[in-house]
């Protein structure tokens, strides 16, 4: 396959070097923030197979992109997830492959993934009570997860990662206790600040909880330094001295990214999503189909894509809408 670095640059002259497939829409966590109760979910022949993933990420990293993150839904409740996981690890572009999990499966898929190749994993985790846990995923079992960062840790992972989204009277009350937890298991932490994707049953405006309070509330426990950390995502870092802990900041409402995004997005459905908070897209899938043995059409169409992508996106908590209407978990985080 020719290798063509570099050929990702949009209308904004930002290079693409990053992506986010979501593998699954599925997952076995109901997050009041990311998804409804009864969501329900695509038939597998909407779905990419993991071949057809296999092939977009192929085509991605012919075009220059050397970090590729898997998500879902929870992308460890798909099926043979770990065969996708070894591809992507054996391509010789691939700089980074990294995950973000729910943990629930991750105590039995740690060790398959450190040998795949992955480098970092990122696990949301948004309280330290079971009860509350349970509440905010609607179904979710706090010993598990916390089982599956063990498991992390054990398998090696130097660079585990804590999601949080905090929100105001749910379990803000839990900032501090999470960067502790953080602190004592030698991982790093990130705050999330929620994005008006899909349709929530919570009131997103008055449980909002801007980054710059969050920050403002740990400064009083932590002499913070800023950090000159990159990941290539949007977070801005801190570090907490004396600690392996660096505590990271994604704020899209408080901290506009844009204009250093260096990502795209990919569904399991293959639309190309060139922004998380606007709809323009691409659809892969048919390309896929219609060119079952040649990638150079799927090639040509996301080189086409970089035209599209919009400067920014346009989230409005006051807006009676959500900014875009599907889903975290089908958009993949
Ligand atoms: N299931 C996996 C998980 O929860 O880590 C991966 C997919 S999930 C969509 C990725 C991340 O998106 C999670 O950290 C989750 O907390 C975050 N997320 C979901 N909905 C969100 C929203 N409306 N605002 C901000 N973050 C959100
Ligand atoms: Fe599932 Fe992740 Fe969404 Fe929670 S945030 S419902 S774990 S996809």
């Amino acid at each position: 396959m020719p290798t063509k670095p570099n050929t990702l640059i949009d209308a904004h002259g930002r290079q693409v070097d990053y992506i986010r497939l979501s593998i699954t829409d599925r997952c076995d966590f109901r997050c009041t923030y990311c998804m409804g109760e009864d969501v329900s979910f695509l038939p597998k022949d909407e779905v990419l197979s993991l071949e057809e993933c296999a092939r977009i990420v192929k085509a991605f990293v012919s075009l220059g992109v050397s970090k590729v993150r898997i998500t879902g839904g929870e992308p460890l409740v798909r099926k043979n997830a770990n065969w996708l996981f070894e591809e992507i690890g054996q391509l010789a572009g691939v700089r980074e492959l990294v995950t973000t999990t729910n943990g629930s499966q991750l105590e039995h898929h740690a060790q398959a993934l450190k040998a795949s190749g992955v480098k970092r994993i990122n696990i949301s985790l948004d309280s330290l009570n079971a009860e509350r846990f349970k509440n905010i995923t609607r179904v979710g079992d706090l010993d598990k997860v916390l089982r599956g960062i063990t498991a992390a840790k054990q398998a090696g992972f130097e660079n585990i990662k804590l999601n949080t989204v905090l929100m105001r009277g749910i379990n803000d009350d839990e900032t501090l206790d999470l960067v502790s937890f953080a602190i004592n298991h030698a991982v790093d932490i990130s705050f999330i600040e929620e994005m008006p994707i899909g349709v929530v049953d919570h009131h997103r405006e008055s449980s909002f909880i801007s980054n710059i309070e969050t920050l403002a509330t740990l400064q009083k426990h932590y002499p913070l330094v800023s950090s000159t950390l990159s990941t290539g995502g949007p977070a801005r870092y801190w570090q907490v001295p004396d600690t392996n802990t660096k505590i990271g900041f994604i704020s899209p409402h408080s901290h506009n990214f844009c204009e250093a995004c260096n990502r795209v997005r990919i569904t399991c459905k293959g639309e190309l999503y060139l922004c998380l908070g606007q709809d323009d897209k691409i659809e892969l899938m048919p390309i896929l189909r219609a060119h079952p043995n040649d990638d150079e059409p799927l090639r040509q169409a996301i080189i086409e894509s970089m035209k599209i992508k919009p400067k920014g996106h346009d989230f409005d908590l006051k807006r009676a809408k959500p900014a875009v209407v599907r889903f975290m978990s089908h958009t993949g985080g």
